[in-house]
């Protein structure tokens, strides 16, 4: 067994099982053996809509415990868990039980003679999906809808630090009619990952994650060639074109960047403004930061949780002091914050400006509270500069000139790019990243795609 903590508190919530080899081989075994079985195989389109309906319906249902829950685990303020988290979870099984009844594949005409041609699109097995901490509930929706839509079974691999309401996610799976052995979950750390994407039987490995167990991951299943789709880090760049009004801006550069306390793949981190108004913008970003209530996440006034670990709590630390020493101007936060919140894993809102392309801060992902302003003089540099990093998840344009919105989003290499938005997902828009930042697309008709593969079936006429 294992503990999982409130980090706001540092309170063990409750222990966990961590499963050993034989755990992870029964779970793919009862998932193997699902797959095949003719309850789930031959379940009915409409039928599999319902069933995908019915459990958005126990989502909403227990809606508010499911939110207290993963404020307790994750940390994130209920106003977090209770309209993003748990309403998009429900979002996505209502959005592929649509799909259910419209999974068609299509025939073409070939140039050969007296043959008949069709395809069609099939399940590919048992999936393992591999979540992290930041938003599990929400991020194991993001998998599980289309993985059960198209007829797969699963294995899910919840992180060690947050595994709460996936575990309660499965029951209500259960209590929907998911057959037995459709839907198994997994605990525990690494090691349990690696038993999974090591697994014969497993055949396609969905993971999301740290760039570097997605490398890691990507060469397991590259071996053995399992399917495998990644969700990894991001370090998006908010750009901050001359036109803009700064006031009118801030609020939706707060919520990209201090979202769930920084710890969100699509987070925006760097800040490219105009040199003369650089210092206006850090300081008023600034001020806003400072402003913010941190504390308790079932606290309704909290605005800012605590990080999800000790460990994250040192990491963010780190990268503070390292922005420090590489010469960047701290303006507001940068320590753990004290007095009431001390025994919780609460950092300080953090804003650095006079930050350059080159300094570790401007190009490792974070996943914490720190923004960087990076000044520019040359606006026509601002493509290259934002694609100046390994990282392709996100990037967002702050602009009035569309022409110049535009041609940026042509010109940055990133799976999605937001046009004078907050980091906006919807369930219906493919959601991935460019370069080291994935491989593949979760959401829409492209999570269909990654479930399923393709059957050519030739029939003679004659
Ligand atoms: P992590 O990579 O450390 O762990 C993710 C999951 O993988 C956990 O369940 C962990 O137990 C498991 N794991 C760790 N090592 C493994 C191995 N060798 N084999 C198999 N499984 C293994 O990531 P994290 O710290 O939990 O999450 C933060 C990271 O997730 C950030 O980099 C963030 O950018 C990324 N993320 C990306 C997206 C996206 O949509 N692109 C969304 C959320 C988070």
């Amino acid at each position: 067994m294992f503990e999982t903590v409130d980090p706001a508190t540092g309170d063990v919530i409750d222990t966990v099982p961590e499963a050993s080899a034989g755990d992870v081989d029964a779970a793919v075994t009862a998932a193997k053996r699902a797959f095949a079985s003719s309850e789930w195989a031959e379940m009915l389109p409409a039928t599999r809509a319902r069933l995908l309906w019915k459990i958005a319906d126990l989502l909403e249902e227990h809606a508010e415990e499911l939110a207290r829950l993963e404020t307790r685990d994750q940390g994130q303020p209920f106003g977090i868990s209770s309209t993003i988290s748990v309403p998009n979870a429900v979002e996505h099984f209502r959005y592929y039980a649509g799909w259910a009844t419209k999974l068609h594949g299509s025939t073409v005409p070939l140039s050969i003679p007296g043959v008949d041609y069709r395809n069609w699109r099939e399940p590919l097995g048992v999936c393992g999906l591999i979540t992290p901490w930041n938003f599990p509930l929400m991020i194991a929706a993001w998998k599980l809808a289309p993985a059960l839509v198209t007829g797969n079974t699963v294995v899910v691999k919840p992180a060690e630090q947050t595994p709460l309401s996936t575990l309660r996610l499965a029951e209500l799976c259960v209590e929907a009619g998911v057959p037995r052995g459709v839907v198994n979950v997994v605990t525990g750390g690494p090691a349990v990952g690696q038993a999974l994407v090591r697994h014969p039987d497993v055949a396609k490995i969905s993971f999301t994650g740290s760039t570097e167990v997605g490398r890691e991951i990507a060469g397991e299943a590259g071996r053995r060639l399992a399917r495998v789709s990644l969700e990894l880090g991001g370090k998006a760049p908010s750009i901050i074109t001359p036109d803009v009004d700064i006031d009118a801006i801030l609020e939706g550069n707060i919520m990209g960047g201090l979202l769930n306390c920084g710890q969100v793949c699509a987070a925006y981190t760097r800040f490219y403004v105009d040199e003369p108004r650089a210092e206006e913008f850090a300081g008023k970003i600034a001020a806003v930061a400072a402003s913010m209530q941190l504390g308790n996440g079932l606290d309704p006034s909290t605005q800012l949780g605590p990080l999800v670990s000790q460990e994250q709590l040192q990491r963010v630390d780190r990268y503070v002091q390292q922005g420090t020493s590489e010469g960047a101007t701290l303006v507001t936060g940068g320590r753990r914050s004290g007095g009431a919140l001390a025994n919780g894993y609460f950092f300080e809102p953090t804003v650095f400006t006079d930050v350059d392309d080159t300094m570790t801060i401007a190009r490792e992902e974070i996943f914490g509270p720190v923004l960087s302003v990076i000044p520019y003089r040359d606006a026509d540099d601002l493509a290259r500069r934002a694609n100046d990093t390994e990282y392709g998840l996100a990037a967002v344009i702050w602009s009035r000139d569309i022409g110049t919105a535009n041609r940026l989003a042509h010109d940055i290499k990133a799976g999605t790019v937001w046009i004078n938005l907050p980091p906006f997902l919807d369930a219906a828009a493919p959601w991935g990243g460019m370069k080291a930042s994935g491989v593949g697309r979760e959401m829409g008709w492209d999570a269909i795609l990654s479930y399923t593969e393709t059957k050519s079936v030739w029939t003679s006429l004659g």
